[in-house]
């Protein structure tokens, strides 16, 4: 006897089953990899990373930092995976991203409150479920979301970095360093591969130059009226920021602030970091460096990165499609649909961004369906939380731009107090009182049913 199916073996369907199982409920966790490929997952892990390793910040005061505190106050299983595979990366949380999967699979398979079903759903269930399907949607079921919905769903772009074997960067060029040198490591937990004004000028005129990979498929479903037209903002491709200015780049993703040559003692002109992408530190990322062109001009054109003329590349960066519901008319913000009380979304699909988010939409979502379950009034967080806040947002935005939001401070309501004045106070301050509003809002509802009923893992 199954009470809950969720469908989607990623970050939130893995957090929210997690959450559902261990308030007592049979959950039924539906992933179709490996016999159905999404075309950015490589691995039938649950919960695979499909493009940068890091989970964001790790500091309190800092937005994604906030939400990490608050899922430790609610007991999330994938941040307490992450925290046990956790990479050294200046003060954010990045993880390795096998070991992460791994962990996180194990716990799941070995629930005895969870059966994973290694299946595509084609039609959302008409019993209760949670739709975490995440942004690479099968097509079917992005159909019958569609026809549920009776809104178009929403089609738009995204972009990945590519990967380089840490052997192959040339490190009499490239040095070790994090900004303001507040990295764990000694030495600088980033590769920065410094560029002087001339050489940064013929890059971005190389990389303006470059032939880019034909979006053909996105551009079949926009004809087919597919809404579509946006990169995340924070995941644009490298070389549409190019476009945007000849400096754009050296003010964004190539920023050289915090950071000095140590062969000449000065800030260079821009920088690319790489970032560490397994525990053994032998691939590294570039940070910040999504894009679309053809692989073998990827090549070309980022070995002319000093330090980077001999790199050998294990990933090219790709674009890929992001499938989202119109949250604002949809859902509500305890993650129920606004026609069926046991119906949830969570995780990206909702419009959600963020590694973080989307565990976080899990969790809630996991809570919620255990709380109908047992009779309970499904939570709405205080909107002074981050969690709160992003489910709010989703749930309340203008529709005409509605767009996919990850944590910050900007959607959480002003501060009462106008005394805290430097950026920093003031994040601390948001910081305090959503934990302060956190900690109340639990102490008035039973999510202690959890631990009351708790199933612990490992014993299947
Ligand atoms: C190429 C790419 C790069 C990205 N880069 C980043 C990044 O660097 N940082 C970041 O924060 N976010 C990034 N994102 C967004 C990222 O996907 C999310 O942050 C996160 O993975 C979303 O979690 P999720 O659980 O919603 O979806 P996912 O983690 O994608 O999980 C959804 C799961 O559902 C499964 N599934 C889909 N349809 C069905 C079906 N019909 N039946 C059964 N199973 C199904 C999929 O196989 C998948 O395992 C990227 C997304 C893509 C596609």
């Amino acid at each position: 006897m199954t009470d809950l199916l969720v469908i989607g073996g990623g970050l939130a369907g893995s957090e929210a089953a997690y959450q559902a199982a261990a308030r007592g409920l049979k959950v039924r966790l539906y992933e179709m990899r490996p016999s159905m490929q999404t075309g950015a997952h490589q691995t039938h892990d649950l919960a695979e990373l499909v493009c940068s390793n890091s989970l964001g910040s790790n500091l309190p005061d800092r937005a994604s930092g906030l939400l990490k505190n608050e899922l430790r106050i609610l007991g999330s299983l994938l941040l307490e995976c992450a925290e046990s595979s956790s990479l050294p990366a200046g003060g954010a949380l990045a993880v390795d991203r096998e070991l992460f999967a791994r962990l996180v699979t194990k716990r799941i398979e070995s629930h005895r409150n969870i059966e994973v079903v290694r299946e595509e759903v084609t039609e959302i269930p008409n019993s209760p479920a949670i739709i975490a399907s995440g942004p690479l949607t099968s097509p079917a079921l992005s159909r019958s979301i569609a026809a549920l919905s009776g809104e178009e769903h929403l089609f738009f772009f995204d972009a990945i970095s590519p990967i380089v074997h840490a052997d192959t960067i040339n490190m009499e060029i490239a040095f070790r360093a994090s900004r303001y040198g507040t990295g764990e490591q000694d030495e600088g937990d980033y590769i920065n591969c410094p560029f002087t004004r001339e050489e940064y000028y013929a890059f971005v005129q190389a990389l303006l130059n470059a032939e880019r990979i034909e979006l053909r498929s996105f551009e079949d479903a926009i004809r087919n009226g597919v809404k579509a037209g946006h990169f995340f903002e924070g995941c644009l491709p490298v070389e549409i920021i190019a476009g945007r200015g000849i400096d754009s780049l050296a003010f964004g993703p190539m920023r050289p602030v915090g950071l000095r040559d140590p062969r000449t003692g000065n800030r260079p002109y821009a920088v690319v970091q790489l970032r560490q992408d397994n525990l053994a530190g032998s691939l590294y990322n570039l940070v910040g460096f999504q894009t679309n062109l053809k692989f073998p001009e990827q090549k070309r054109v980022l070995r002319l990165i000093p330090g980077l003329e001999n790199a050998e590349f294990i990933r090219y960066g790709q674009m890929h499609r992001n499938t989202f519901i119109a949250s604002p008319t949809l859902l509500r913000p305890t993650l129920q649909h606004i026609q069926r009380d046991d119906l949830f979304f969570a995780g990206q699909i909702t419009g959600v961004e963020g590694y973080m988010g989307n565990i976080a939409t899990g969790l809630l979502a996991g809570i919620n369906a255990a709380r109908l379950h047992h009779h309970e009034e499904p939570i709405a967080l205080p909107q002074t939380t981050m969690l709160g806040a992003l489910c709010h947002y989703i749930t309340h935005a203008s529709l005409k731009d509605f767009q996919p939001m990850k944590a910050n401070f900007g959607i959480l309501p002003a501060l009462d107090t106008t005394s805290k004045h430097g950026k920093r106070e003031r994040a601390g301050a948001y910081a305090e009182r959503a934990l302060a509003d956190l900690t109340f809002a639990l102490s008035g509802v039973t999510l202690s049913l959890s631990k009351g009923n708790a199933v612990e893992a490992h014993d299947k």
